[in-house]
């Protein structure tokens, strides 16, 4: 398209201006909006959409729109709008707007990551335009560059994630998936980023803890969403997320909401975990959830009392896979960073394929197990041919089960 069809003064809303930055945003359709900015000094431009180059059609009929009619077409105001990240206006010093004139450590944060994302995009644009295949085979560590840049800009849970996903790729060439997965995670965290002003709460929440940004316990105890249940352990699971960083998971299921809480601990180097449930055991007590769009993350608010005596002896859960698929498409769609959904599978029966082990729903279909041989001999085993109960976290290809009950009697996996 061509700036001049789109250079209409109508086209763009909420017009205004400081000093000599003007700004509106442009809808585009019914979901979708972009901001547009253009200096009337500098002739600097800037679109929060991703088309490819810069300027783009947006911000050019911008451009000619404020030309057209000058800057006393656009309102003045004291504040620039969230959309428009402070680090492009180059505004700064004493003729910061009034927003910023105080800045906190909120706003320093803010001006990080807004520096670390634009060297992400500039590395992303890069690695798409030579082909993924061509930067590992050039360069033994082509991500490292990125994933440094993004750990000096306190995004440590984005860096990591892109530093393994990169490091089993140069391992294994001929599986790019997973590293290209989390190429697009942070091309959409990129979007996400330049939009926030329009995302709610809840996902701003879960976008900065895809970034590597977390709220405080105690922030999460105070505020968070609390619920009050018997609580069955369904999982308990430990994984290596880097050779000196290790994450527990511990799932739990509200017996009365039917809701799951993960409690998640990090231990580093050679620290031990603190003593969490047993798998199997019941638990009555409170949890605050961290905000997100999908809450799964929670704190017990005070110490989860264990019921003695009492053990888990059956679980309510999906008998057809396609409603956890279904389920997970719907989280995904509040939450796109979701890694895995927690669910309950019930009467599904284990089964090995020509390579693969399997679960099976009584509709005929079968979602692959994840998680090596061993898991699979050990359900295959404990369901002596017989449907069982399984909880496990989906995500979105492979099924990692973790715990099974069959017959009333509750089994861990892990
Ligand atoms: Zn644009």
């Amino acid at each position: 398209m061509r700036p001049q069809l789109l250079a209409e003064m109508a086209f763009f809303q909420k017009r205004a201006r400081w000093e000599l930055w003007c700004w509106a945003e442009l809808p585009v359709s019914i979901e979708q909006t972009h901001g547009v900015a253009f200096n009337t000094e500098t002739g600097a431009t800037f679109c929060t959409c991703s088309f490819r180059p810069r300027p783009c059609v947006h911000a050019q009929a911008f451009a000619l729109v404020v030309q057209a009619h000058g800057i006393q077409a656009f309102e003045e105001q004291s504040a620039l709008p969230e959309w428009l990240p402070l680090a492009v206006t180059n505004i700064s010093g004493r003729s910061k707007p009034a927003v910023a004139a105080l800045p906190s450590a909120d706003d320093e944060r803010t001006i990080r990551i807004e520096r670390g994302l634009e060297d992400l995009e500039v590395w992303l644009e890069d690695v798409l335009q030579r082909g993924i295949a061509v930067c590992a085979a050039e360069e033994p560590h082509f991500y490292l560059t990125a994933s440094t840049r993004l750990a000096d800009a306190s995004m440590r849970s984005l860096s990591r994630r892109l530093r393994t996903a990169g490091e089993a790729f140069a391992q294994q060439p001929d599986e790019p998936e997973p590293f290209v997965a989390i190429l697009a995670d942070a091309a959409l965290a990129i979007q996400a980023w330049n939009r926030r002003g329009r995302l709610s709460e809840a996902q701003r929440s879960d976008l900065e803890a895809f970034l590597g940004f977390t709220p405080r316990r105690e922030a999460v105890r105070a505020a968070g969403e609390r619920l009050s249940d018997t609580w069955a352990v369904v999982g308990v699971v430990e994984e290596s997320l880097e050779a000196s960083l290790r994450e527990r998971r511990t799932w739990l299921l509200g017996a009365k909401s039917g809701r799951f809480a993960l409690l998640q601990d990090y231990a580093f180097g050679a620290e031990d975990f603190a003593p969490t449930f047993p798998p199997g055991a019941l638990v009555q007590g409170t949890v605050a959830y961290y905000p997100s769009a999908w809450p799964l993350r929670a704190l017990p608010l005070e110490v989860l009392e264990t019921l003695p005596e009492r053990r888990v002896k059956k679980l309510p859960g999906w008998h057809i896979l396609s409603d956890m698929t279904g389920t997970f498409a719907r989280a995904l769609a509040n939450h796109p960073w979701l890694t895995a959904l927690p669910a309950v599978l019930a009467e599904v029966l284990p089964m090995r394929g020509a390579k693969i082990f399997a679960l099976a729903d009584s509709a005929g279909y079968n979602i692959p197990l994840g998680e090596g041989d061993s898991l699979g001999w050990t359900l295959l085993a404990t369901s002596e041919g017989y449907p069982i109960t399984v909880f496990g976290e989906w995500n979105g290809e492979r099924f990692r089960a973790l715990s099974a009950v069959r017959e009333g009697r509750f089994i861990p996996l892990v």
